[in-house]
């Protein structure tokens, strides 16, 4: 019985012990106190009762028992958080019966052992570097690369022997057995007992929970991949962890920020510079499990990649990723060809620390590359800046932003900012954007009547919609009802409400109402209304454009006339079209 266990886990593990690893506690008779660490506090007024198992803050009022306390300081979810504690009170979680937790328990026990391994094994190559002769060369290059003795032990770096056989013989030594060895991730899969790393550098890349979990690997001397990581197993799964999070997160999680940058030794660079909350996404292309991973301790960031096309591209990506993710990021501009780990070489920590202070909202830093790539004084270089941002544009959530974007990209290229916006638009089909958060059903709201009710929001634009849509055209029938009434509209605008109290449909009303607290109807009110209309004419068109089709797959060979008449009729929906589409 689950409650039972969870009982049994909380008597097992001494809590003051527990959160002592994350908080410094002193004994006030028999309580424990210390700064909270759910708020910012000088004093403490943070309390950890033994007794009773339990953590209370007199500031914050945050308590619970080790689960809560897993859950709200390390994240984690309850069932993570009921296993994490379980394997820490060594208690075996009893699985609701389902034949399943034969196997959980059997890949439980496969992963601890891994784990137990790992940590070993890192101590040993940490041993290596720092204490022997042959990790010498090693440990000479890293620190010629300006990272000091404390960074290499703070990130647990290694060597692994050049020897082939050393590694398997000294884990038989240890009784370890030979189908064990294989998942280990750390031999050749085609070489029984070959090992991957030799002769190298080795990255230690760790969980959350702080264990060693796989390698990325430095090759020193001779020929081969600058890096090698370790394959996947049972503990590693490419992109999903980041290299440093393991031993940066209490910096990610206090500054609620992260920096992100390509490549290990960016991450020891930066460290030492004191951007201490810096992580890179392991070789591969970022991926959104990784930026979810960082949201979850940190809302914003800041990206440090190439400025070349490559590091353009890439840090591009991770700007859509984090805009869907709302990870608000900045980025800092290296000089040409330059990595953080130079930097910090040629110039120095705090030249290193200075750039990432300096950091420049995304959009600007994705402007400012393409700009430098893309030759901007010839016409379609200016094209291709504005197509190149477009995507990211796309995935900006607000409206007022996109709109501030799009105009300093304009003046940026010396364009009029009308036709930039238009350029924007012709990227793809125009469609009138519907905000995800908004309470509204998008399908309840469609195209036709929003931009009737941003008319109705903005009386000013009435008569010249009038001018240029005819309720003819609708089809929603709440909008074309709307239109009927606002087209009748004289010259005195009347109030809103009252002329949506006079449908019979109290939707628009209720839509009318919600949308119009928040500013943006009233916001690029001419761009909307214009992207609007187009949206409303291309479908009316397409649709006749289809019809007339069906009709000339109908008529008879007898109809010549009318033939001749549809085929004009369609040719010039055609030629419509298109100049809609090209506008
Ligand atoms: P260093 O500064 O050590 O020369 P770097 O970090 O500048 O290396 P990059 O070539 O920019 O090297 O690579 C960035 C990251 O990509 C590396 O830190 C490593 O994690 C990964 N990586 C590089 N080369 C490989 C490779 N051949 N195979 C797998 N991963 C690699
Ligand atoms: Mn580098």
């Amino acid at each position: 019985m689950a409650n039972n266990q969870t009982e049994e886990i909380k008597e097992k593990i001494n809590l003051v012990e527990y959160i002592g690893q994350f908080v410094t506690l002193q004994n006030r008779s028999g309580r424990f106190m210390g700064c909270c660490p759910f708020h910012k506090e000088k004093t403490p007024s943070f309390s950890v009762d033994p007794d009773r198992a339990y953590y209370y803050c007199f500031g914050c009022h945050k308590g619970g028992d080790i689960f809560n306390f897993m859950m709200e300081y390390e994240k984690l979810s309850f069932p993570e958080a009921l296993e994490k504690a379980a394997a820490k009170a060594g208690v075996a979680l009893e699985k609701n019966g389902d034949g399943g937790s034969g196997r959980n328990r059997e890949l439980k026990l496969k992963k601890e052992a891994l784990i137990e391994l790992n940590n070993r094994l890192s101590h040993t190559f940490a041993y290596f570097l720092l204490e022997t002769d042959q990790g010498v060369q090693a440990l000479e290059y890293i620190l010629s690369r300006g990272i000091n003795r404390d960074t290499i032990s703070f990130f647990q770096l290694g060597y692994a022997p050049a020897d082939p056989r050393w590694l398997y013989g000294f884990l038989q030594k240890k009784n370890y057995s030979p189908p064990f060895l294989e998942e280990s991730g750390l031999f050749s899969r085609r070489r029984r007992g070959y090992p991957l790393f030799r002769d190298r550098l080795v990255f230690p890349i760790f969980s959350l929970g702080g264990d060693s979990v796989a390698y990325s690997a430095r090759l020193l001397n001779g020929e081969g991949p600058k890096y090698i990581n370790s394959p996947e197993t049972v503990l590693f799964k490419k992109g999903k962890l980041l290299f440093g999070l393991g031993k940066t997160l209490p910096h990610i999680r206090e500054e609620k920020s992260f920096v992100l940058c390509e490549g290990n030794v960016d991450v020891l660079a930066l460290y030492q510079a004191g951007c201490r909350n810096c992580v890179a996404p392991l070789g591969t292309a970022l991926t959104e499990d990784q930026l979810k991973l960082l949201k979850r301790y940190a809302d914003r960031g800041v990206i440090l990649f190439d400025g070349d096309k490559a590091g353009f591209e890439a840090t591009k990506k991770a700007a859509i990723l984090c805009e869907n993710l709302e990870i608000g990021l900045k980025a800092g501009i290296l000089p040409e060809g330059q990595d953080p780990s130079d930097i910090l070489q040629r110039e120095g920590g705090e030249y290193l620390k200075k750039i990432v202070y300096e950091s420049i909202i995304i959009f600007d830093f994705l402007l400012e590359c393409s700009i430098r790539i893309v030759d901007v004084y010839t016409p379609e270089g200016k094209s291709t800046v504005v197509k190149e941002l477009t995507p990211y544009l796309r995935a900006v959530k607000s409206e007022v932003k996109r709109q501030a974007y799009l105009e300093s990209m304009a003046d940026k290229l010396g364009l009029d900012r009308r036709i930039v916006i238009l350029e924007y638009q012709n990227g793809s089909a125009p469609a009138v954007t519907l905000r995800q958060n908004s309470q509204v059903e998008p399908e309840k709201m469609s195209d036709e009547l929003y931009l009737v009710l941003i008319a109705l929001a903005n009386p000013s634009c009435v008569s010249e919609l009038k001018k240029e849509l005819h309720s003819g055209e609708l089809r929603d029938s709440r909008a074309v009802k709307l239109w009927e009434l606002m087209e009748k509209w004289e010259d005195i605008p009347q109030e809103p409400n009252d002329i949506l109290s006079r449908l019979n449909d109290n939707e628009p009303l209720l839509f009318y109402k919600e949308w119009i607290k928040k500013d943006e109807m009233k916001l690029n009110v001419q761009f909307t209304l214009e992207r609007g209309l187009r949206v409303i004419k291309l479908r009316n068109l397409e649709r006749r454009s289809r019809e007339i089709t069906a009709l000339l797959n109908k008529s008879g060979k007898d109809d010549d006339r009318i033939e001749a008449e549809l085929l004009n009729e369609k040719m010039r929906i055609d030629r419509e079209i298109q100049r809609i589409k090209v506008l």
